[in-house]
């Protein structure tokens, strides 16, 4: 029977946590009866560096409640690495991640197991329609989900961190050590066996979003940078396209230099310098960006596969 252990990232979720404590435990209560979770099946809380009594509202309930554990960090480091210390420290042989504030509809979570029974290693829990979000959120979410596939960014449409993992995917997780994380990125170029669980997002159950306009734009520009090199090449394409655009003008200048008798005396040996170095100039930062992204894609030792299964 498989050990479960759910990780839940706060930060400042006092207002919903006693709800959320009390859905989870029921939900872990009723999956165990069913046997299809052992019955030492626990709830992770991930305290990000909350300003408000989350901390010691977990600490209040893991006394009381065994299913209860507690992961504080030392300060605030964001949602993704709240997510992240919690996968890499909670045992079990399946991991899910869900948000505190329940709007992912935890009766998903069974439907996760059962895919994970006939086979999958990692389930993404994908929305089936995001009218409880905001316009502006729905736009943008997904203006930005087409902007990372056209440069070819693998990612899973309308997924957030509602997921499933199983053992192994959270080992070969282990091994990216990489400081901007950004998992919605990461998990799909792990491979394994992957399946999809679709369900309703509701509103938030209490309090108000965690995620400011600026969480969500350095989220969504870590997304880019982290696995994309495609904005250093824009700027060499841009190099290229000027270089080549000032040997026309070039050209033009002598042409009209020597074959009119309207040019006026200095003109040319200004204009042509202005397009010419202009040209070169991106072109060089263009090649230098080449390389950055060469180091950069170094230095983050991201492994170069990943071996599923030995015998
Ligand atoms: N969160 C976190 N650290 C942060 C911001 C958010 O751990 O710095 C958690 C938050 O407690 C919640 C989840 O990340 O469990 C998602 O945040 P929220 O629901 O506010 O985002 P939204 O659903 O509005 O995008
Ligand atoms: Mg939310």
């Amino acid at each position: 029977m498989v050990n479960l252990s759910i990780v839940v990232p706060c930060y400042n979720e006092e207002e919903v946590l006693p709800e959320t404590v009390k859905r989870l435990g029921m939900l872990l209560g009723g999956l165990a009866e069913n046997g299809k979770i052992s019955d030492s099946s626990k709830v992770y809380f991930v305290d990000d560096g909350s300003r408000d009594r989350t901390w010691s509202l977990i600490e209040d309930f893991a006394e009381k409640q065994a299913f209860v554990k507690g992961i504080k960090l030392s300060r605030n480091h964001g949602h993704q690495n709240a997510l992240l210390a919690g996968l890499l420290t909670a045992p079990g042989d399946v991991l899910i991640s869900i948000d505190a504030d329940l709007q992912d509809d935890l009766a998903a979570i069974e439907a996760m197991l059962d895919a994970h029974g006939e086979g999958a290693d990692v389930v993404y829990g994908v929305r089936k329609r995001r009218d409880a979000d905001t316009f502006f959120k729905r736009a943008t979410a997904e203006a930005y989900y087409r902007l990372l596939a056209m440069l070819s960014v693998d990612v899973v449409f309308n997924h957030a961190d509602y997921r499933l993992m199983s053992r192994r995917v959270i080992d070969a997780l282990s091994q990216y050590d990489e400081v901007n994380v950004f998992l919605r990125g990461i998990i799909p170029q792990l491979g394994f066996r992957t399946s999809t669980v679709y369900y309703d997002r509701g509103e938030r159950f209490a309090g108000e979003t965690k995620y400011r306009l600026r969480n969500m734009l350095s989220l969504a520009w870590n997304g880019v940078t982290s696995f994309s090199a495609a904005p250093l090449r824009l700027i060499t394409g841009l190099g290229f396209l000027v270089s080549f655009a000032s040997f026309g003008v070039t050209l033009w200048v002598a042409f009209v230099r020597i074959f009119t008798e309207a040019a006026i005396p200095g003109w040319a040996s200004t204009v042509v310098p202005i397009y010419f170095l202009g040209g070169i100039q991106l072109l060089a930062t263009g090649v230098i960006g080449e390389y950055l992204a060469k180091i950069y894609m170094e230095t983050k030792r991201r492994p170069r596969f990943i071996i599923e299964k030995t015998r």
